[in-house]
């Protein structure tokens, strides 16, 4: 990026980082329907509401930052993707995007499975209710207490990463007197169109087990041998914010490669197929998500496909998006602190959260927008960058964003998809607290995790 000397003001193109200038957009106060959750609207003022209620209001009443998630767009969402995928298939919502108790009893009505990689994330499914056979145990490193206290639950499946495990979790079920239901994670070689950190499926990585050389071969001979396992499928992940499908169709042509391989050798054929998660949802205009339906569609098409070619018995599809669930659902609420011109450089508008609360700006170069939302306004566009509060340079919410010219300390702003990833990776960094979570439906705002508070802090501080 330059930084050539140009005159002070709002619109200096040159400050963008490069590829990404698009110009202002043509109305600053217009919402696209494709990276807002679906209830949100501005009133005749400008001001936005969600659920029915206001972002004033709702900055008074929960404080900023804070996420609000709309419940009816989250239903909606699982729902479809429910929908999509029908009876013969099985939907797994990835509960690191962001799990609540309240979210695990939403999937529950809503007729999901889903996934878990912790003993946390254990721990907040079961006391939620969720039926323990509705979940999916996952992670390259489980502890044996943890997959011990999954057995113990009677988890519907614990997908297999190493060879270690294959052993460990065979040990633990035998000690326990049971047969665990297991898939066998592998990765196929797709180098999924997604940003370096969050392509799962390459080989040089450290999750699942190698197709190449023979390995998952092996893992599958292991396993079938071993009297506390159950093998029922094949998993791959391939990668995240994923858009094309011809990833998915190179992974699911060498899974079903691999069924026929352990068809001929050992006399099985495997009834599942997982192809994990990864698909991309809208953070900014620029984003083209699919609709569940047209998901569901080809990836059906293709596993029928690939398995016709291969005589054999199409298996039942998992699938499991987490981003694609609750991305869209929630925005982050901010209130602006500073507005700072550097002139002939850059404005930086500073909001009372930032890295603590969205780390993926600084993870993964994440792009994101962001609207003025407490008001309407004419002023013309201002190109700025919108940072946080925490002593890190690299604390940016927004790289390049228009806002109006007449940007203020006490207006709010909202930066629209925040429902996966940002919550959950949530840090207490300079120990600032972590935001709450409050969905909003009909009207209605109810907090579902509550904001830290510094005595939460002082707790754990112990010495
Ligand atoms: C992270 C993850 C997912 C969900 O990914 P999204 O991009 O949120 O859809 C699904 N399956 C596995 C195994 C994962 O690690």
């Amino acid at each position: 990026m330059s930084r050539s000397a140009h005159p002070a003001g709002p619109r200096h193109a040159d400050v963008l980082t490069e590829g990404h200038y698009s110009g202002p957009p043509a109305d600053l106060n217009a919402l696209d329907p494709k990276v807002w959750a679906q209830t949100v609207e501005r009133d005749e003022h400008g001001v936005l509401a969600v659920g029915g209620i206001d972002v004033k209001r709702l900055a008074e009443e929960f404080g900023t930052p804070a996420y609000f998630l709309d419940e009816e767009d989250f239903r909606a969402r699982a729902r479809a993707w429910r929908t999509a995928f029908g009876d013969d298939a099985d939907v797994f919502y990835a509960g690191k995007a962001f799990l609540s108790r309240a979210v695990v009893r939403w999937l529950h009505e809503e007729g999901l499975n889903l996934d878990v990689c912790s003993g946390g994330e254990l721990a907040t499914a079961l006391s939620a209710g969720m039926p323990a056979e509705r979940i999916a145990f996952h992670g390259n490193n489980k502890s044996p207490g943890e997959i011990r206290r999954a057995v113990e639950a009677g988890v519907g499946r614990i997908v297999l990463d190493s060879f270690q495990e294959i052993v460990r979790v065979a040990h633990i079920a035998q000690e326990l007197g049971t047969r665990q239901r297991v898939q066998i994670r592998i990765t196929v070689g797709v180098e999924a169109h997604t940003h370096e950190f969050i392509a799962t499926a390459h080989e040089d990585q450290k999750f699942g087990i190698p197709l190449a050389g023979g390995q998952a071969a092996e893992a599958v001979r292991r396993a079938l041998k071993l009297d506390g396992l159950e093998l029922i499928g094949i998993h791959s992940h391939i990668g995240s914010q994923i858009f094309d499908m011809s990833g998915f169709e190179v992974a699911a042509h060498r899974v079903v490669g691999l069924l026929k391989d352990i068809r001929d050798e050992h006399g099985v054929e495997l009834p599942e197929i997982d192809l994990g998660g990864g698909l991309g949802i809208a953070y900014t205009s620029d984003d083209d998500p699919r609709e569940p339906y047209e998901i569901a569609k080809s990836l059906t098409e293709i596993v029928t496909r690939e398995c016709e070619a291969a005589r054999l018995a199409t298996p039942r599809i998992s699938v499991e998006p987490g981003r694609a669930v609750v991305g869209p659902t929630a925005f982050t609420l901010y209130e602006v602190g500073t507005v700072k011109q550097l002139d002939g450089l850059r404005t930086y508008v500073s909001v009372d959260g930032g890295m603590s609360d969205n780390i993926r700006t600084a993870l993964y170069d994440a792009e994101y927008s962001v609207s003025l939302v407490s008001r309407g306004s004419d002023a013309e566009p201002m190109l700025c960058r919108v940072v946080g509060k925490h002593c890190e340079s690299g604390d940016i919410v927004v790289k390049d964003a228009y806002l109006p010219g007449d940007l203020a300390p006490g207006d709010l702003l909202a930066v629209p998809a925040t429902g996966a990833y940002c919550r959950s990776m949530a840090s207490n960094y300079n120990h600032v607290l972590r935001p709450p979570v409050v969905a909003v439906r009909d009207g209605e705002a109810r907090v579902i995790v509550r904001r830290e508070t510094e005595e939460d802090l002082l707790r754990l501080d112990v010495g």
